[in-house]
């Protein structure tokens, strides 16, 4: 119990020190405590604590954890959504991080105009070209973008990205600064800024907070190991 408290209030202050390091307020660096895997007992020390950001990358799984806990929290979308999901998924996320492809958001454009709903979306770039890794490359993003834009429900934020695994922090610091330069030229080519940028997990959220991250995804360092 102490234990979550302790991880929130050094995560916070870690966030708050990379971001004056770069002349950056902290209150311009969201967090989402990723608690995949934890149970919604788990989740409850995190919430007695005064957190209310959290984000689940299965569908199945936060929707099984949603109803054992206040329904004050705001939940966000951060793993590989599958189409047929969606129509679950919309109605109790704040926002998707995950939308990886311009058929992907078609179908939410679409389904969230039945349902009456304007998701915030994040675009998830794959930043190292990963095979195994889901997102879009730059030139899809580049060759989608215009399509992208005309999907008049999606709020897109900007920009998500889950770099190469590494045991140093210092390694995705160039992912971090590839994505932020995908955010301006998307930014220039749009003609509207996109603000968001989506990265930084527990390995790198400090590194992520000083190359402008809006947004850090950090799971295990509030939670523990999984
Ligand atoms: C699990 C996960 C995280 C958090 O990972 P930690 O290393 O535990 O902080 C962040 N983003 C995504 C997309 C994840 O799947």
């Amino acid at each position: 119990m102490v234990l979550i408290h302790d991880n929130l209030i050094l995560v916070k202050s870690k966030i708050a020190e990379a971001a004056l390091r770069v002349h950056r307020q902290a209150e311009d660096v969201e967090l989402i405590a990723v608690s995949k895997t934890f149970p919604a007992s788990v989740i409850r020390e995190a919430v007695d604590a005064g957190h209310c950001l959290y984000g689940e990358n299965r569908v199945q799984e936060l929707l099984g954890k949603i109803s054992d806990l206040p329904s004050n929290l705001r939940w966000h979308l951060i793993g590989h959504l599958q189409s047929n999901k969606i129509r679950k998924i919309l109605p109790v996320v704040e926002a998707i991080h995950s939308v990886d492809s311009l058929d992907l958001a078609r179908d939410i454009n679409r389904i969230a105009a039945e349902l009456g709903l304007y998701p915030k979306v994040y675009l998830e770039v794959n930043v190292a070209a990963e095979v195994t890794k889901h997102g879009f490359t730059v030139a899809q993003l580049e060759a989608d973008l215009d399509d992208l834009l005309m999907l008049e429900r999606l709020k897109i934020q900007g920009f998500m990205c889950v770099p190469p695994i590494s045991a140093e922090s210092e390694s995705s610091r160039k992912y971090f600064v590839f994505l932020r330069d995908v955010r301006d030229k998307m930014s220039q080519r749009a003609g509207v800024p996109f603000t968001g940028l989506s990265m930084g997990m527990s390995g790198d959220y400090t590194v992520a907070v000083e190359e402008g991250a809006t947004i850090v995804r950090v799971g295990s360092a509030i939670f523990g190991g999984r």
